[in-house]
C-alpha cells in the first residue's frame, strides 16, 4: 500500500489470531464488509512437521462455532485430536473424572494446534474474500466520526465504523483507546513440552495437582503428547536451560507414573497473567478474546471464552442491524459487554479458586480440597453441570 492510500471498511479487526479471525469470518458471513490487520502471517501447514508447541483444548461449543463458520472441515483436513475424558486429582484416591458419555456426547472436544486453527481460519477468510492486511500493525488510532481512523506502521490508513481489538493480551489497540486493565501475574509460570510417548497416550486428558503446580497431559496423535508443567518461574528457567535428555529425566520424576516413558522434542515457557479490561467497549470499538481478558490456563479455557465473545458480538451486531439500529453505537455494543463481562469474570475467578486452593501446602486445606474432589466425583448432577459449563453448553 502507498503512504496516501486509505482503505474504507465497515469493520476493522486488529489481530487475525484464533479469536479475531473467527470473528472476521462470522461477520463476513453475515454480510459485513470486514478488513483484518495482523502483524504476522500464520505459517503454512506441513503434514510432515511435528506439532506446534501451542496446543488448545477446543470444547464442543467452540467446535460448533467453527462448523457454523465452515472452518472445522479445514481444521480436520489438517490435524485435530479428539479427547473423550478429562481426569483430575491430587490424591489418587480422590480422582474426579468427566466422560463424554455422561453427556451423551461422542467427544468432549479436540486438541488443536494453534497454528493449524489460525491457518484454517485464514483459508476461510480467503474463501470469503475478506481483505487481510499482513504483515501490518496498528500504530495509531484516532476518533473519526462516526468511526475510527487507524494508522498502520507503514503510514497507510484505514477508516472503519467499528474497530475490533483482537490483538491479544498486550493489545495495542486497547492501549491506544485508553482502556486500562486490572490484573496480576501468578506466582507460577507454565512450560509446554512436546513429547513422543512410547505408548499411545489414548483419548484422555489429565491433570495432577501438586503444591508446586499442576502437571498435565494433552494427548495428540501418532504417539505425540503435549505436557504442561506449572511451577515457579525460577524452576522453569532451570528446566528450560537443560538438554532434552536431562529434561526427560526431570519429567519422569515430576509426572505421574501413568505417563510412561517419553522423549521430549521441544519446550517453551510462558508467564501466567490474569488481565481484565476495565471496559469492553467505546463508541465504535469493542475488545474480544485475550485483548479483553486472560485467565490462568489450567482448565484450557482462553480460546473457548474468546469464542463465546465472538458468538455474542455477532448476535448483538446482527440483531441491531436487523432492527435498523446504529450497530456501531455504544448503547448497542454495551449489550455485548453485559453479556460477556460477568461470564468471563466468573471463569477467571473459578480458575483462581482452583489455583489458590491447590497451590497451598497447608495440611487441613489439602484434606479439604481432596474431600471436595471426592464429593464432586460422587455427585453426578454437580459433575454434569460443571462439565457443561466448562464446555460452554
Ligand atoms: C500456556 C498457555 C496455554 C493455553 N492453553 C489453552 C487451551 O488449552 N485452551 C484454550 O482455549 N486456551 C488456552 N490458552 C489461551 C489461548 O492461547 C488464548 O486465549 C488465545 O490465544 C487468545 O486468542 P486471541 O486471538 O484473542 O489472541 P492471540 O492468540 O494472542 O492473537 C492475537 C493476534 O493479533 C496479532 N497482533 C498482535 N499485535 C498486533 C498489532 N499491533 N497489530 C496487528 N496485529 C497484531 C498477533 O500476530 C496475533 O495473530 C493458553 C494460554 C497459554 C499462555
Amino acid at each position: 500500500m502507498t503512504e496516501h492510500q486509505r482503505v474504507i471498511t465497515e469493520v476493522a479487526v486488529a489481530g487475525g489470531g484464533m479469536v479475531g479471525a473467527a470473528l472476521a469470518c462470522g461477520l463476513a458471513q453475515q454480510g459485513f464488509d470486514v478488513t483484518v490487520i495482523d502483524s504476522r502471517m500464520p505459517p503454512e501447514f506441513d503434514a510432515g512437521q511435528p506439532p506446534d508447541l501451542r496446543i488448545s483444548a477446543i470444547g464442543v461449543a467452540s467446535v460448533d462455532l467453527l462448523r457454523t463458520l465452515a472452518v472445522w472441515p479445514l481444521v480436520a483436513s489438517m490435524r485435530a485430536y479428539p479427547y473423550n475424558r478429562l481426569e483430575t486429582w491430587e490424591w489418587e484416591s480422590a480422582r474426579l473424572t468427566f466422560d463424554a458419555d455422561s453427556l451423551g456426547l461422542p467427544v468432549l472436544g479436540y486438541m488443536v494446534e494453534n497454528n493449524v486453527l489460525q491457518r484454517a481460519l485464514w483459508q476461510r477468510l480467503d474463501q470469503l474474500r475478506v481483505k487481510v492486511l499482513a504483515p501490518a500493525s496498528v500504530a495509531q488510532l484516532s476518533r473519526h466520526e462516526p468511526g475510527w481512523l487507524l494508522t498502520l506502521a507503514d503510514g497507510s490508513q484505514l477508516q472503519a465504523r467499528l474497530v475490533i481489538a483482537a490483538d491479544g493480551a498486550n493489545s495495542r489497540v486497547r492501549q491506544l483507546a485508553g482502556i486500562g486493565i486490572q490484573g496480576w501475574q501468578y506466582a507460577q509460570s507454565c512450560m509446554l513440552i512436546n513429547v513422543k510417548c512410547e505408548q499411545s497416550p489414548g483419548m484422555a486428558t489429565w491433570q495432577q495437582f501438586t503444591p508446586e503446580g499442576p502437571r498435565a497431559l494433552l494427548p495428540l496423535s501418532d504417539n505425540w503428547a503435549s505436557l504442561v508443567w506449572y511451577d515457579a518461574p525460577a524452576r522453569l528457567r532451570q528446566l528450560q536451560a537443560m538438554t532434552m535428555p536431562q529434561l526427560a529425566k526431570e519429567i519422569q520424576q515430576a509426572f505421574p507414573a501413568r505417563l510412561g516413558k517419553v522423549t521430549p522434542q521441544a519446550a517453551g515457557s510462558f508467564p501466567l497473567v490474569r488481565r481484565h479490561a476495565r471496559r469492553y467497549v467505546l463508541p465504535g470499538l469493542a475488545l474480544v478474546g485475550d485483548a479483553a481478558h486472560t485467565i490462568n490456563p489450567l482448565a484450557g479455557q482462553g480460546v473457548n471464552l474468546g469464542y463465546r465473545d465472538v458468538n455474542a458480538l455477532i448476535e448483538v451486531l446482527c440483531d441491531a442491524r436487523d432492527c435498523a439500529e446504529h450497530w456501531d453505537s455504544e448503547s448497542v455494543l454495551k449489550r455485548y459487554e453485559r453479556r460477556r463481562r460477568y461470564d468471563n469474570l466468573l471463569m477467571q475467578t473459578s480458575m483462581d479458586l482452583f489455583y489458590l486452593a491447590f497451590s497451598n501446602r497447608s495440611a487441613p486445606l489439602r484434606v479439604a480440597r481432596n474431600l471436595g474432589l471426592l464429593a464432586a466425583g460422587h455427585s453426578g448432577m454437580l459433575k454434569r453441570q460443571a462439565l457443561k459449563y466448562a464446555l460452554g453448553l
